[in-house]
C-alpha cells in the first residue's frame, strides 16, 4: 500500500451503499469506463449464505460456524462469466435469488463471517486501483482507500429496480409491496448491526441517484478518481 504523507493509501475506490439505490451498476460501469477490477463483496456474502442454507449450518457463532468457514474455498472473478465460485460450484446465477438477500443479510451480521470476508477481501486489493463494492468498504476494509462514494435513493425508486430486476432474472409473484418492504427490513438490519453497519464514511461523497441519470452520474465520479489518483500519483 503506498504511503503519502506518511499515511497508508489503498487503491481502492470505494462504493458503499443500501441495496437498489443503484451502487452495483455504478460500480460495474466506473471500474469499466476507468478499465479498473471491479469487486462486488456483496456476491461474496450472499454466496456464504447460500452455501450455509444448503448445508443447514446453523447461523451463530461457535465452532461449527468456523468448521464451516474452514471448509470454504472461495474463488472471485474466475472469468467473464463465472464471478463466484465456493469448494469448485459456480454460485454467480443462484446467488441472485430473491430469498438468499435476506439469507446473506442474517448471515453477515456474525462477526466471524465478517472477519473472514474481511480478510479475503483485503486480499483482492493490492497494487492495482480497484473498485469495491459493498457496505462497509469505505468505514472498515479500506478506510484509507483513496476515494469514496456513498449511494442512496429513496425506497420507492429502489424497490421498483428491484423488481425490474427481478422481472428480468423471471420472478413473476412477488409484489412491489413485498420488495418495499424487504428493503426497509434490509436497510434496518443493516444500519443496525452491530458489526461493520452500513453508514456513510465522514471522508465519502454522498450520492442520491433518484433523480440522475447514469451517464451523468459514471462522469461525475469518473472526473472525481481521475482528478484523485493524478494528485496522488496513481496510474489510471
Ligand atoms: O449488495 P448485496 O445486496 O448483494 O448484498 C447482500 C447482503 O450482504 C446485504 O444486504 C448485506 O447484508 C450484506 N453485505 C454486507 N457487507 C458488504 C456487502 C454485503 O453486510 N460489504
Amino acid at each position: 500500500m503506498p504511503l503519502i504523507n506518511n499515511k497508508h493509501v489503498a487503491k481502492v475506490i470505494a462504493i458503499d451503499g443500501p441495496s437498489g439505490s443503484g451502487k452495483s451498476t455504478i460500480a460495474k460501469e466506473l471500474a469499466n469506463a476507468l478499465n479498473v477490477l471491479y469487486i462486488d463483496t456483496g456476491a461474496m456474502f450472499r454466496a456464504l449464505a447460500y452455501i450455509a442454507d444448503e448445508q443447514k449450518i446453523i447461523l451463530k457463532e461457535g465452532a461449527a460456524l468456523n468448521e464451516f468457514l474452514n471448509s470454504l474455498k472461495i474463488d472471485y472473478g474466475v472469468s467473464e462469466s463465472v464471478l463466484i465460485r465456493i469448494n469448485g460450484l459456480d454460485l454467480s446465477e443462484k446467488i441472485r435469488e430473491h430469498h438468499v438477500s435476506g439469507l446473506a443479510s442474517v448471515i453477515s451480521q456474525l462477526p466471524s463471517v465478517r472477519k473472514y470476508l474481511l480478510d479475503f477481501q483485503r486480499s483482492l486489493a493490492l497494487d492495482k486501483i480497484c473498485v469495491m463494492e459493498g457496505r462497509d468498504i469505505g468505514t472498515v476494509v479500506f478506510p484509507d482507500s483513496f476515494c469514496k462514494f456513498f449511494i442512496t435513493a429513496s425506497v420507492d425508486i429502489r424497490a421498483e429496480r428491484r423488481l425490474k430486476q427481478l422481472r428480468e432474472n423471471g420472478d413473476d409473484k412477488i409484489t412491489l409491496t413485498q420488495i418495499a418492504e424487504d428493503v426497509r427490513l434490509r436497510d434496518e438490519t443493516d444500519m443496525n448491526r452491530s458489526v461493520a453497519p452500513l453508514k456513510k464514511a465522514d471522508d465519502a461523497m454522498l450520492l442520491d441517484t433518484s433523480a440522475l441519470s447514469m451517464k451523468d452520474i459514471i462522469h461525475m465520479l469518473g472526473n472525481d478518481v481521475k482528478f484523485r489518483a493524478a494528485h496522488l500519483g496513481f496510474n489510471l
